[in-house]
């Protein structure tokens, strides 16, 4: 990456006008996004009413922090159903994080912050109706928003119950993960290497108004070094092993969750316990979009 695409920091204030249990989970990979949100579509046949449609939304939610979160989607048509969608997006949301409740997650900042996020402004509007499903879906260049569970269940280990300070996200996508820990974390840092994603993410976060986000187009596996530490960074995209680049941008205290391996992969829960001393802990198996070098 040259000095010269290097756009940090990106404030996103100043661009917009604005289970505790060991388990298994999967994660659809890319190019069985579309294939999970179809099953999941045909499961759902007369269970539920799921298929309404996200459009002119405007809302807001009290953040997990008590944070007043505007959200308002200027960019899509105004509807005269306006407060009818946001009063069923509301209600299916509940019903995603009572879910993500169900399959283990236990913190309640952490859900709040899940229920807060409107999520189907991530996703493209053909696929909105599918937002709330359990599901990874599509977002564009061969990745995907991850499945709500595991997007939880993560910030859940890396917050350990603690208040976070400064977090760092390698992966940006569509956004979505750095508006939930945005609600957790006092500062949020993101790192995405596809340009046409972090241009995607700025464009979904901007009517957020989210002042504690920055975006940053670069390669993750650098981290920041210009910002460490953090006390908490979280990997939205697998290698082979966590790069050493990161661990030494952990503060001592501070804990590191990522994906780790190819075909199989687990989640792995580093710990900084020393100047010179990791601690490191398997958990559950995951399935993640790889982890690449440079940008792109
Ligand atoms: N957190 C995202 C999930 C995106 S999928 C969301 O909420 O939508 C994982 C992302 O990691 C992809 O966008 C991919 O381009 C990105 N990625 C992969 N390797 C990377 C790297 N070295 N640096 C930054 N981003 C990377």
């Amino acid at each position: 990456m040259s000095n010269k695409e290097r756009r940090f920091p990106l404030s996103l204030s100043s661009v917009v006008d604005h289970g505790k249990s060991a388990r298994s989970t999967k994660v659809a990979m890319p190019q069985t996004a579309v294939q999970n949100a179809a099953n999941h579509q045909k499961n759902q046949v007369g269970k539920s009413s799921h298929s309404s449609k996200f459009f002119g939304v405007a809302t807001s939610a009290a953040g997990a922090n008590g944070a007043h979160l505007p959200v308002t989607d200027g960019s899509k048509k105004s509807n005269p159903s306006i407060s009818a969608d946001v009063m069923v997006s509301d209600k299916i949301r509940k019903a995603m994080v009572d879910r993500v409740a169900q399959q283990g997650v236990q913190d309640s900042v952490v859900l709040a912050a899940m229920e807060a996020i409107p999520r189907h402004l991530f996703i493209e509007s053909g696929l909105s109706s599918q937002a709330y499903i359990d599901a990874s879906l599509p977002i564009g260049h061969h990745q995907t928003i991850s499945q709500p569970y595991i997007v939880a269940r993560m910030i859940e280990i890396m917050r350990n119950g603690k208040k976070l300070n400064r977090v760092l996200e390698i992966g940006t996508g569509c956004g979505y993960q750095a508006a939930v820990l945005s609600l957790v974390a006092k500062d949020v840092y993101s790192i995405e290497r596809i340009k046409a994603l972090h241009e995607l993410a700025k464009e979904n976060l901007r009517p957020m108004r989210i002042p504690n986000i920055r975006l940053h187009y670069g390669d993750g596996m650098l981290g920041m070094p210009q910002i460490a530490p953090f006390d908490g960074i979280i990997l939205a995209a697998a290698g082979m092993e966590v790069p050493n680049a990161l661990l030494e941008q952990l503060e001592i205290g501070g804990r590191l969750i990522a994906p780790v391996g190819g075909r199989n992969q687990v989640l792995q829960l580093i710990e900084r316990v020393g100047q010179k001393e990791w601690k490191s802990a398997v958990l559950e198996q995951c399935h993640f979009v790889p982890l690449h070098q440079g940008v792109i």
